[in-house]
């Protein structure tokens, strides 16, 4: 007698908790979210300053130090975001864009929010400067912080969930 062999299946879910190191770049998120500071990092030989930081200048290779950027900087390029994953949806729609921080002379990936979102307001050119979120709120992410138009810092900063950092 023989038979066939069936395997009874059942649907299940494994939660995996892990944690994962920023590495050679952890100052930066230690600093933002504990003093507010924004660091980027200079070319011990070429003297490029780097924003995002690279610990190695990707230019000549050599090491960098770390250094303290200003929190105010002028839009390269920009979008509005409609669309987003769980994290930002509750933001949609917002603005996005590479700033440029004085400075610095790379430019650096960020949210940009604004009380009137429109494209006249995020564009290239525009001067925009950091909001960060309350300390209690800060967890050493990118999400810390974000980018407004200028002219309206003085507004998000009175805002109770966030305040500015100089
Ligand atoms: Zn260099």
């Amino acid at each position: 007698m023989s038979e066939e062999f069936q395997s009874h299946e059942i649907r299940d879910k494994i939660l995996i908790e892990y944690k994962y190191t920023m590495g050679g770049q952890s100052k930066f998120f230690i600093e933002l979210m504990n003093n507010k500071k924004i660091l980027g990092t200079k070319c011990k030989k070429c003297g490029k300053v780097w924003m995002p930081p690279r610990i190695n200048c990707s230019e000549c290779y050599e090491d960098t130090d770390w250094i303290e950027l200003p929190h105010a900087g002028t839009i390269q390029i920009s979008t509005i975001v409609w669309y987003g994953a769980a994290e930002f949806i509750q933001n949609v729609p917002y603005g996005c864009a590479f700033i440029k921080l004085d400075e610095a002379d790379t430019a650096l990936f960020q949210g940009v929010f604004s009380e009137n979102l429109v494209p006249s307001k995020i564009k290239k050119g525009q001067r925009v400067k950091a909001v960060f979120k309350k300390r209690e709120a800060r967890e050493g992410r990118m999400t810390d912080f974000f980018f407004v138009p200028e002219d309206e810092w003085e507004r998000w900063i009175k805002k109770p969930e966030f305040e500015g950092g100089e």
